[in-house]
């Protein structure tokens, strides 16, 4: 066995940028941690790497190109795939002028060759791109304002702090290194501060958590400036000397009491007093901001106060002090390879109002669409407006992972490698290193880099000579300026490169501003903060997941329903409870979601993560509002207000479906998150674990019976079967609609009289089905769609029912769907199956571990397993739609 470590850099949407050490054995990838030789992240990493290696190898990942054809993903070529956007571009250039095409770029990746994706569509002409943020933007802009160019601490400088604040940044979920610090600080006696409307996973490092109103944090800054200064440990030299508009602060200040700051920030006095204590005793203190400060449209005043109160509190220029917002990821690079200065004027559109910019853009209208490393139809706000923007396109092209949200309204799909398969650089947003991105593995599938894929493009225009170049040419040529700090190629290929960049900024005093010194902010205008709104009373806080980076997860790694917490009075008032379905309403559209309650959470916010999908019911940003911040051309996302109502009961919402469940292998997947996402409340009863079957149908809507290795014939091994089928006939008497699936099909079919037998052979694998007459014309099978081939695993078989339809039929076993009583479906195939279970039962039944099934194993080889798992990435969520699509019409069945 071959065994391999390879030192490359987590290039994913996170600050840390850790160092990681990759280990394949025989060229597959087994494991992935931190680099302990890294300076900063020394060893580091976090939960998400195992996830990376699943992601890797994952059964949805697309690893062909593919095209759609009549609304269905077909596999394609590469030359196939290129020929058409090559076409189109040059259609569409040739008609409407280079900016009826949009590039978006998204943030998903941020490695030095990502330059040159822009490139490409500046030597095409100058296409629209995006400008803006969807996260950091305003606090940049506003930082920028008062430092004249926003420079931060080194992370490594945070070791010389007593104290620590950690604004709104959340380094448990999001920035794992600065735990490491946190601790250090706490052990030597320091305090470890969270200020954070919401209690993130961060409060348990922490000594104290303040909970401002969110959007407010400027008013709890300026009482502890107010008290810093009543206390005159102001630091007066850079009052005096190193900063500009003092005066005019100190009037804003003067406009306020410390009470009414403090009431105006949600906060007690005493949480002014804690903060102004803690930059006057526990000198110096660091402060750092998280991401959430950005998401106001007047994040300016959030983040410009804190600024002057580390200005008055001595701690700019400070080793161990500072307010640290972040660094430049691209900033190492030779910007040139953008190629904007090609067309300096090309259109941008906003990116925080990407929908309504699509639509609304003119002479010449978006015509094409290419989108790399972003998920926007999830991730931006207002996603109802974008999904419409995107139809609108003649073509849009998106280059990624997975069927995500984006992918689903694409026509071509270009399938991208991981960083884990790429040769690159890769700076930082959390701090000053430069790490290698060395290819651990071979491209799974047919995958290629984003550079690979615009190179190859390229050819196929007049302008390929400027692109044509290897890919160490190209770093040599766009990291010219590491190489001018001296670094080089093969030593950064070999580990992190610390840039030539201050541990501590501004500390001879000087500001890159127009007068070379702090500018305090000069102008507030506190009433454009009011915002009440009696309808919709809670801020919607749509934070960064701790499990996932932003949409970066699978179809079946969803919950069946999103989280969103809700302070336990408030919750109470409202008469909703912890594990309840809810319903989230905002002006722009409604969530359905499970409630949870949390007294540290403030009484005027609800809380939840971003990144979940659409299509999986988890669409946060359906719910968000589009507009910009004042400063820095952000996206003000938690300007979203929402209320919370309890699910109606009548109807499909409300819904009553009890569950039978056959064992922890043969979970409801599909089929049951469906059935939740429509508001349906399952219960679920495993009478193999003992639970009691309920006598009758009595307080429940309709019934879903499970598979498992179990016969069905089999009284004996399985004593509930009897009770199972009165139960089945129960519901189908009453006219509460029943489904059946593999074991629970033949369940349904021997309760309405059916013989079930065992079959010569074990039928497994995705296999061909064919929907009869009765089927097309069936309210549940025929208006599910072309039914794609599906999931089989079992022995037995049944004979039909009478009296029953057969919907669906296959080649090997013919009674494959049917429809009987009342409302009774049975569906022998797993139409439920997600790409876990595909996964799981494709290796454990190749390993022979499944003992009910070991005795076929050999009846299926190597190359049917291999074929099979190559096929995946269309099978399953081919397999998931249909599901999805049948779940929802048993539900309309009366
Ligand atoms: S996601 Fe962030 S913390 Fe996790 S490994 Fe990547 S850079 Fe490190």
């Amino acid at each position: 066995m071959s065994r391999r470590k390879i030192v490359t850099t987590c290039t994913r949407d996170c600050p840390n940028s850790c160092g990681l050490i990759a280990v394949v054995e025989d060229g597959r990838l087994v494991k992935l941690s931190g680099d302990p030789d890294h300076p900063l992240t020394g060893g580091v990493s976090c939960h998400k790497t195992a996830k990376y290696i699943k992601r890797v190898y994952s059964a949805e990942r697309i690893t062909h190109p593919l095209r759609k054809v009549d609304g269905r993903w077909r596999r394609a070529t590469w030359d196939e795939v290129l020929d058409l956007v090559a076409d189109k571009l040059k259609a569409v250039v040739a008609e409407s002028g280079p900016e009826a095409v949009l590039y978006y770029q998204g943030y998903g990746e941020r490695t030095a060759l990502k330059l040159l994706n822009k490139y490409f569509f500046n030597l095409l002409g100058g296409a629209t791109t995006m400008r803006g943020s969807l996260c950091g933007g305003a606090g940049q802009g506003a930082q920028n304002l008062d430092f004249g160019n926003r420079v931060s601490h080194d992370p490594l400088d945070h070791y010389n702090s007593k104290s620590m604040i950690l604004w709104a940044r959340n380094p448990v979920s999001t920035n794992i290194s600065l735990v490491r610090i946190a601790k250090d600080i706490r052990k030597r006696g320091g305090r470890v501060i969270v200020v954070d409307p919401a209690r993130s996973l961060s409060v348990n490092i922490a000594t104290d958590h303040i909970r401002p109103k969110p959007g407010r944090d400027g008013f709890l800054a300026m009482a502890a400036a107010k008290l810093i200064l009543k206390a005159g440990a102001e630091d007066r030299d850079f009052l005096e000397n190193r900063a500009v508009g003092w005066a005019e602060y100190q009037a804003i200040l003067d406009g306020f009491t410390v009470p009414e700051l403090c009431s105006l920030a949600g906060v007690s006095t005493a949480d002014a007093e804690l903060l102004a204590d803690t930059l006057m005793h526990q000198f110096p203190t660091s402060i750092l901001l998280g991401w959430g400060l950005h998401r106001h449209e007047y994040a300016h005043y959030v983040i410009r106060p804190i600024d002057a109160l580390g200005g008055i509190a001595g701690l700019l220029g400070t080793a161990g002090g500072g307010v640290s917002q972040g660094f430049e990821e691209y900033g190492p690079y030779d910007q040139a390879w953008w190629g904007d200065q090609l067309h300096p004027d090309h259109r941008t559109l906003l990116i925080a109002k990407v929908g309504e910019e699509i639509l609304n853009a003119r002479d010449p209208e978006i015509r094409m669409i290419v989108v790399t490393a972003g998920n926007p139809v999830c991730m931006a706000p207002n996603a109802d407006k974008i999904v419409r923007a995107f139809k609108k396109a003649e073509m849009v092209v998106y280059s990624g992972h997975f069927l995500d949200d984006t992918a689903e309204l694409a026509d071509i799909f270009l399938p991208a490698t991981t960083f884990l398969e790429e040769d690159d650089l890769m700076a930082s947003y959390g701090h000053n290193f430069v790490g290698p991105v060395n290819p651990a593995i071979e491209p799974v599938g047919e995958t290629k880099s984003e550079f690979q894929m615009f190179q190859e493009l390229s050819e196929r225009f007049p302008f390929a000579g400027e692109y044509r170049r290897s890919v160490a040419d190209w770093l040599q040529t766009i990291c010219a300026p590491l190489w001018e700090q001296g670094a080089d190629l093969e030593t950064v290929r070999r580990g992190p490169f610390r840039l030539d960049a201050p541990m501590v900024p501004y500390a001879d005093g000087v500001f890159p501003t127009e007068s070379g010194k702090f500018q305090f902010m000069t102008e507030f205008d506190p009433a454009v903060l009011q915002d009440e709104d009696p309808e919709y009373p809670y801020k919607l806080l749509t934070i960064a997941p701790h499990g996932y980076i932003c949409s970066e997860r699978t179809m079946a790694e969803h919950e069946a329903l999103p989280t969103v917490v809700l302070n336990t009075e408030e919750a109470r008032r409202r008469g909703v409870c912890d594990g309840g379905h809810v319903l989230v309403r905002s002006a722009y559209g409604r969530l359905m979601a499970l409630l949870k309650v949390d007294e540290a959470t403030r009484g005027d916010v609800l809380v939840t993560e971003r990144g979940g999908w659409n299509k999986a019911g988890h669409g946060v940003n359906l719910l968000t509002r589009d507009i910009a911040s004042i400063v820095g051309q952000g996206t003000p996302f938690y300007e979203t207000r929402v209320t919370v109502e309890p699910c109606p009961d009548d109807g499909i919402i409300g819904s009553r479906v009890l569950v039978i469940q056959h064992s922890d292998e043969s979970p409801g997947g599909n089929f049951t998150k469906e059935l939740a996402r429509q508001g349906c409340l399952l219960t679920t009863v495993m009478p193999g674990e003992g639970d009691a079957l309920p006598d009758s149908p009595e307080g429940f809507d309709r019934l879903v019976v499970l598979g498992g290795p179990q016969h069905a014939f089999d009284d004996q091994g399985s004593p509930h079967f009897p009770a199972l089928m009165q139960l089945m006939r129960g519901f189908d008497a009453a006219g509460k609609p029943v489904a059946g699936i593999c074991l629970g099909c033949q369940i349904l079919a021997r309760a309405f009289g059916a013989t079930i037998r065992t079959m010569p052979e074990l039928e497994f694998g995705y296999v061909r089905l064919t929907v009869t007459e009765a089927g097309a014309q069936d309210p549940v099978v025929g208006p599910a769609g072309p039914i794609p081939p599906l999931m089989e695993f079992h022995e037995d078989t049944f004979d039909l029912p009478e009296g029953a339809e057969l919907l669906v039929t296959g080649a090997a076993c013919a009674n494959q769907c049917f429809r009987a009583g009342n409302a009774s479906y049975g569906f022998q195939f797993h139409l439920e199956l997600d790409s876990i279970g595909a996964e799981a039962w494709f290796e454990e039944f190749q390993r022979g571990d499944i003992d009910t099934y070991a005795k076929y194993r050999d009846q299926f080889t190597d190359e049917f397993f291999a074929e099979m798992r190559g096929r995946f990435p269309l099978l399953v969520p081919q397999s998931g739609d249909f599901c999805r699509n049948v779940a929802r019409n048993w539900l309309r069945l009366k």
